[in-house]
Formats: structure tokens, C-alpha cells, sequence
């Protein structure tokens, strides 16, 4: 069995097939031996009926997912990795190759169909182009997924689990917060990747809650709200929300001195529950 993550294999791989790396896919491979058998362990295969992984490339998670779990189904949105992970994969017969984009394919579909309706965990190293989106896709959606174990860029997972209130936090993290407990796991160098990125990853778990960490009467208006807030960093949250929402600045203003904060706090400063007060008070006018 060829190993997937020697540079060398990997290229003779490659080259068989006539395969050349594509950057607008975010495609970089993992050519590290540590990696794929740790995330694959940490992932939670054995606590689902399987597990969905995003862009396979040439099989080296997969390989190690499918050691530990029931099933494995991975999207590949590249046709141009089918004949290679045909071969790479040829000996796993728990592993279904998909041909999709994972922010467009039907997943509640593929896990009815596939996993019995679930629960299923996703692993997956992103191609770093899709992060955001698929993460807010994941989380946002009400699929039964338990958890999320991904690589992202370093600075990127350090957003997506910054805390609402710090610095660091933008509107991912807020929605990131109201749906899981986020955390990273553990740092990877740019040189574990062939081609090599230009920046570190981090390999990051979100564990999906049962109940939201607030209550909010809206949850539609509570995201377009968290959204507005961030839309303009340099703003007090007022000026940010009233630009983007139907909302006047004096009524936000009025909401932030009811639930007792500064009426020029920024969006940076609020926490989750300042969030979920404030989205609740200005939510149909003012009933909180
Ligand atoms: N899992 C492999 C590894 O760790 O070496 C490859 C990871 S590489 C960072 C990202 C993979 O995602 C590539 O195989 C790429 O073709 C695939 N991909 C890119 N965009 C995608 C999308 N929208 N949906 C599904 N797969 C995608």
C-alpha cells in the first residue's frame, strides 16, 4: 500500500495520473505522518454512525478516518481525484467517494441516505477558501451533526474560537459560541503540506450543543444583528447596526443603556448574552 504522506509517493502518484495541484481548490496535501491518524482519532468516529469528510485529495485523512469509523463519505469537488483515490482507496470498502461541491450538495439528504438520517461528525482539512461559509453551513443548518473537526489557517481558527467579548472575536465566533464549544487542538506548520501554504494551521473541534448557551426570541434577527455589529470594526456597534438594519441609531442606543452597557461599546466588546439581550430587545420594538 502506497504511503500517502511521502512526498515522494505522493508524486509519483500524481504523476501517473497526469495530476497537477490546482490553487483556486486550496489544493494542499498533507505529507506529514502525525497529522491525519491524530485528527482522525480526536474526531469522534467511534461515537457516530460515520463520518463525512470534505475534500479527500488523494485519501491521506480518509485512510486513517475510515480506521475508526463505521463509514466514511468524502466530497471531493476535483473529477480529476477520482482514478487517483480509486487506487489509493482500493482496499476500504467502508469509504463512498462523492463528486460535489460540500457547499451545495444536499447533506441532509446524503445523511439520510447514507447514515441512516445520523448523527453523523464531519473531518475534514478545508481547503482554506470555503472556511467560513461551510463552517457558518454546518453549524447554521440544524443537521444532525455532532461534531466538527477541521484544519483551518492558524489565524482563522484563532477567530473561530476567539470568545464574544475579546478582541480577537468577529461574527463567526459569536455564531461559532451560540452553537458549539470550540477548541483548538493542535498547531501545524506550513511544511507539513505539499505544495507548502504561505501560512500555519491549526487543527480545531467544535462540538455542536444541545441548547444554545442563550435564549433569543429571533434567531434569524440575532444573526443579522451579530452580522451588522462586526460589519464595520471601526464603528460603535450602534453606528454599524443602524448602517446595515432598519434600525435607528437612537433606538440602538436606547437598547444599550436598557440592558445597562455604553451606548459607543463596539461589537468586540459584547459578549454572547449582551448579544442575545440586545437582539431581543430591539426585536419587534422594544418587548424584551
Ligand atoms: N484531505 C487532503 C489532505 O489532507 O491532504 C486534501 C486537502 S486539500 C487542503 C482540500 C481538498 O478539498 C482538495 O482535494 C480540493 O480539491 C477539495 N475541494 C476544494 N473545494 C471543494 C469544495 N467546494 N467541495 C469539496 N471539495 C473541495
Amino acid at each position: 500500500m502506497a504511503k500517502l504522506s511521502n512526498p515522494t509517493e505522493i508524486k509519483q502518484i500524481l504523476e501517473k495520473h497526469g495530476f497537477h495541484f490546482s490553487k483556486a481548490l486550496g489544493q494542499n496535501f498533507l505529507i506529514d505522518d502525525s497529522v491525519c491518524p491524530r485528527m482522525a482519532e480526536m474526531c469522534g468516529a467511534d461515537e457516530v454512525k460515520g463520518v463525512i469528510e470534505i475534500g479527500p485529495g488523494i485519501g491521506v485523512l480518509t485512510k486513517e478516518v475510515a480506521l475508526q469509523a463505521e463509514k466514511v463519505c468524502a466530497i471531493e469537488l476535483d473529477k480529476r481525484l477520482f482514478p487517483v483515490l480509486e487506487e489509493t482507496l482500493a482496499e476500504f470498502e467502508n469509504i463512498e467517494i462523492i463528486q460535489g461541491d460540500a457547499l451545495k450538495i444536499d447533506l441532509q439528504a446524503l445523511i439520510d441516505d447514507k447514515f441512516e438520517g445520523g448523527p453523523v461528525s464531519v473531518c475534514a482539512n478545508l481547503p482554506y477558501y470555503i472556511t467560513s461559509p461551510l463552517i457558518m453551513h454546518l453549524l447554521e443548518s440544524g443537521l444532525p451533526i455532532r461534531s466538527v473537526t477541521v484544519m483551518v489557517q492558524k489565524e482563522a481558527a484563532e477567530r473561530i474560537c476567539a470568545k464574544p467579548g475579546t478582541k480577537e472575536c468577529g461574527a463567526v465566533s459569536a455564531s461559532v459560541h451560540y452553537h458549539c464549544e470550540p477548541e483548538i487542538l493542535f498547531h501545524v506548520s506550513r511544511g507539513c503540506f505539499m505544495p507548502p501554504p504561505k501560512v500555519d494551521s491549526a487543527v480545531i473541534r467544535l462540538n455542536l450543543l444541545q441548547t444554545p448557551p442563550v435564549e433569543v426570541r429571533n434567531k434569524k434577527f440575532f444573526f443579522q444583528l451579530v452580522r451588522a455589529s462586526f460589519s464595520q470594526r471601526r464603528k460603535t456597534a450602534a453606528n454599524s447596526i443602524s448602517s446595515l438594519l432598519p434600525i435607528t441609531k437612537k433606538a440602538v442606543e436606547e437598547a444599550l443603556l436598557t440592558i445597562e452597557l455604553p451606548i459607543n461599546i463596539r461589537a468586540e466588546k459584547l459578549t454572547i448574552e449582551n448579544f442575545a439581550a440586545l437582539s431581543n430587545f430591539l426585536f419587534e420594538g422594544g418587548e424584551a
